[in-house]
């Protein structure tokens, strides 16, 4: 399978049944996620365990890859320290982002998200969930630090 079936079939797949979708209530953290352009809305809520996410939601409206985005960054985060967090974002945003950058393969799954670099102005459909979680964990940060 190429990577652009991949990323269709993930991307359907993941709109039709998001994954770890809904509120975590109480949560240690969270933030909220706007993408103008194609008028994506999330909100995501987390758990800390350390520097480690235990647990994570999102929820929101928005467009199929904005939706499977957030989708598989949840499960590819969840349990992961802020350090590995920090290190995927960094993959990912230069996967989406650089056209021939090649696709690391650590990336896993969330390699089908290279197929979005084909549509530029779907990036920031893509990587809003990823500048929300880091909102959220950079609010957490920030806490932690008052206390
Ligand atoms: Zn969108």
């Amino acid at each position: 399978m190429d990577l652009k079936d991949l990323y269709r079939e993930v991307i359907l797949d993941h709109n039709k049944s998001p994954r770890l979708y809904g509120k975590l209530e109480p949560a240690d953290s969270s933030a909220d996620g706007h993408n103008p352009l194609c008028g994506d809305r999330l909100h995501i809520s987390v758990r800390l365990d350390g520097d480690r996410v235990s647990d994570l939601r999102f929820e929101g409206k928005g467009c199929a890859i904005s939706v499977a985005s957030a989708s598989m960054m949840c499960e590819a985060v969840k349990g992961k320290r802020r350090d590995d967090i920090a290190h995927l974002f960094h993959e990912i945003h230069t996967v989406l982002t650089q056209h021939d950058a090649p696709v690391p393969e650590d990336l896993g799954k969330l390699a089908a998200l290279s197929g979005v670099r084909e549509f530029p102005v779907r990036v920031k459909c893509a990587s809003l969930c990823w500048h929300t979680l880091n909102a959220a964990l950079e609010r957490s940060a920030a806490t932690v630090k008052t206390e």
